[in-house]
């Protein structure tokens, strides 16, 4: 039996088990891991690859994040936030295409007034679809009050990435003040679960400076944090960023695909219940790269909502793909790319993580 074989058939992965499967760069290895880790899924979750429709309802943003096109110190950008309507449109769209649930993402703020708008705009879109629309939020951090408030109108899912589970990594790619703080972030992470939510995280994978070991502490991070789903994906250089002055040093596109590849397949051997998305970087770096992370353990996708008008203003990195498509013309070239993956699709469904379902009946 090979190595490979050896650590494949554990139950529980070391922090050196997980080191060796992230450094396998043998095309032929890495296949071995991929497809074991597809089957691992088909026999937990199963066949289904779930929709979540993304808006992005806004890029303004208060925080300064070394790595994104839409912090506050990229003057450059022109800034927008979605009209009611507007929003309430993509939601009706997303409920009439039968996608079963949407993600509102946007820009960090924490004022009363966008508080109370998304608190809103969830009961707008509750109210439209009847209850029937599943609603995560990823809009960064906010107070206990502002999570219960939303959890409270209606959204059930919330999606925080660490980012990346080192403090000093951490502390590398943010400013150091306290609306970055690393604490802070983690903080958040465990009042978003005991608010009630399935509690989403991930990482950036590839960051100048990260290495190896650094990812495999990653997964371990989101193992002990006990996560219910996870959006991870290549970090992507943004040319009016600070860290574009890193380029330099970054592993190759090519390198930060499989090696994310790799992350979503022995993610899914540590933790088989959980959703994984096929984040749209990996769609950026390869043509058919989140049908390569379905086939490598992923079970979510999120097709882009978000007015084509508004989409080049959002553009967290470089290079994002279906900048000029409509979300009328991505659902068909969805369902086509996800079928070609031998996947099934569960529309009208919400797909909540497994994961979460058993933490409820265990009361965790
Ligand atoms: N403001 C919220 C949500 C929007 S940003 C938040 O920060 O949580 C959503 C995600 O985009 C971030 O979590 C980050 O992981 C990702 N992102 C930002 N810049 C990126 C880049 N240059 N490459 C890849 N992912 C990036
Ligand atoms: Fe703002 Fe999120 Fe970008 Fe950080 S990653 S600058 S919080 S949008």
């Amino acid at each position: 039996m090979t190595i490979l074989e050896k650590i494949l058939k554990k139950k529980k992965f070391s922090k050196q088990d997980i080191i060796y499967l992230l450094s396998l760069f043998r095309k032929d290895e890495q296949d071995i891991l991929l497809s074991y880790s597809r089957s691992i899924k088909e026999s937990t979750v199963g066949k289904k690859v779930y929709f979540r429709g993304l808006i992005e309802y806004s890029n303004i943003c208060v925080k300064n994040c070394y790595y994104c096109g839409i912090r506050l110190g990229n003057k450059l950008q022109e800034r927008y936030t979605m009209p009611d309507e507007e929003v309430l449109e993509c939601a009706k769209f997303a409920y009439e295409q039968n996608y079963g649930s949407i993600v509102i993402q946007s820009g960090e703020r924490s004022n009363i007034r966008f508080v109370k708008k998304i608190e809103h705009l969830l009961k707008e879109m509750k109210k439209l679809s009847d209850n029937k629309l599943g609603i995560t939020l990823s809009l960064g951090e906010q107070s206990a009050e502002t999570y219960r408030r939303w959890f409270e109108a209606g959204a059930h899912r919330y999606l925080l990435r660490i980012e990346t589970s080192g403090r000093e990594l951490y502390s590398k790619y943010h400013p150091s003040n306290e609306l970055h703080s690393y604490d802070n972030r983690v903080e958040a992470l465990a009042l978003i679960k005991s608010i009630g939510y399935q509690l989403g995280t991930g990482v950036m994978i590839g960051l100048p400076g990260q290495s190896i070991e650094n990812l495999s502490n990653d997964l371990l991070f989101i193992k002990q944090l006990d996560a219910d789903m996870v959006g991870m994906g290549p970090y992507i250089e943004n040319e009016h960023t600070p860290m574009y002055k890193d380029k330099g040093i970054l592993i190759s596109k090519k390198e930060r695909f499989d090696l994310s590849l790799r992350m979503i397949a022995v993610l899914r051997l540590m933790m088989p219940d959980i959703n994984i998305a096929a984040a749209t970087a990996m769609q950026t770096l390869d043509p058919v790269g989140r049908e390569k992370a379905i086939n490598a353990g992923a079970n979510i996708i999120m097709p882009n909502l978000t007015p084509v008008k508004y989409r080049e203003s959002y553009q967290l990195y470089d290079g994002k793909p279906c900048m000029d498509e409509d979300a009328s013309k991505c659902t068909g070239c969805l369902i086509g790319r996800i079928k070609s993956t031998g996947s099934d699709i569960g529309l009208g469904e919400w797909g909540d993580s497994k994961h979460f379902i058993k933490r409820l009946k265990t009361g965790k």
